[in-house]
């Protein structure tokens, strides 16, 4: 297998675009690919300030590495969510080296259970009924527009990558989740109190992320969350990838099919879809419910007062 530019021995043979490259020229491939998605979907300006989720995972920490190699100002977020078995730890370890090796990498972490009192396992096992899965993605929700908003940056980015979306589609598909499908976008746009969300790595596969992250020597971790419903999601993924290997670009006849049937034949659309918001009384984010929001609800009924913190 060779590259197609230089005839060098290739590390990556991409099927969908008929494309082998070898190392160097897929460290270059990458990024423009990522700067193109950015340009496309509108995600964000040369001048803007952009806050990156970093899990510690391949998508998150590659995701960094290629906003800062295209030169804008991205700072990293990482939530460390107390999940035991070291999964925590070790993640957060990753950021931190990826910071470290990165002057003018700037690294904010906040640790759920020394600021908020409860990591994710104690938190389920408190509000016993809601899966550790769904609290652990609302609280990283607000955190992140938390962190986002204090912090005065334009845009939250996530690690997202085509195959996340293509199965995450697939679910809300299955499911007819519309209000859903109404949103899963890969800019959604910021409101008063809710910053911009963008998923710059949206047109990647995971395969391709991943060997970005392994080329440019990356270190991240490799182990899912152990809470992860990631059966459900490794399934769907699974059936995609059989799909695309029949029939060559089906994720993204898929996933680019919405956003067309969206933006060009309205669908999905519908009027009475803005719900009122107002700001929640403790912490000040929007919220639909009364009173707190979901976040300071789960915290209202015991361990650590909150007042204040967020
Ligand atoms: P997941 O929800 O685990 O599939 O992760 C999706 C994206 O959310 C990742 O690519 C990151 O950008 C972000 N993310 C997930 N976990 C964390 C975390 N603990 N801290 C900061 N960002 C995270
Ligand atoms: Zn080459
Ligand atoms: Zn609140």
């Amino acid at each position: 297998m060779k590259c197609k530019l230089c005839g060098g021995t290739a590390v990556i043979n991409m099927h969908q675009h008929r494309l082998s490259l070898c190392g160097e020229h897929f460290l270059q491939w990458v990024p423009v690919q990522v700067a193109r998605a950015i340009k496309k979907y509108r995600m964000f300006g040369p001048d803007e300030r952009i806050l990156v989720a970093v899990s510690g995972g391949k998508d998150s920490l590659a995701l960094w590495d290629i906003l800062l190699g295209l030169g804008y100002h991205a700072d990293g977020l990482h939530i460390n969510l107390g999940v035991g078995n070291g999964y925590s730890a070790e993640s957060q370890a990753r950021a931190e080296a990826f910071a470290a090796a990165r002057p003018g990498a700037a690294l904010r972490v906040v640790d759920l259970a020394r600021e908020y009192g409860a990591g994710i396992p104690e938190l389920a096992r408190m509000r016993r009924g809601r899966k550790a899965c769904s609290l652990c993605g609302m609280v990283k929700r607000h955190i992140m527009n938390q962190a986002a908003c204090s912090g005065g940056y334009d845009a939250i980015a996530t690690g997202h990558n085509l195959d996340d979306e293509v199965a995450v589609l697939l679910q809300n598909t299955l499911r007819w989740s519309v209000s859903y499908l109404a949103r899963q976008a890969p800019v959604l746009p910021g409101e008063p109190g809710l910053a911009r969300k963008v998923k710059p790595l949206v047109r990647l596969r995971e395969r391709e992320t991943a060997a970005y992250a392994l080329v440019r020597g990356i270190d991240y971790i490799y182990d899912e969350c152990p809470h992860a419903e990631g059966a459900t999601t490794l399934f769907y993924k699974e059936i995609l990838s059989q799909l695309e290997t029949r029939s060559r670009g089906t994720k993204e006849m898929f996933y680019l099919g919405l956003l067309d049937a969206r933006e060009q034949q309205g669908a999905f659309r519908s009027d009475d879809e803005k719900v009122e918001m107002h700001p929640c009384a403790r912490c000040g984010q929007p919220t639909t419910a009364p009173g707190l929001c979901a976040f300071c609800r789960l915290w209202a009924g015991g361990t650590k007062d909150t007042q204040g913190e967020v």
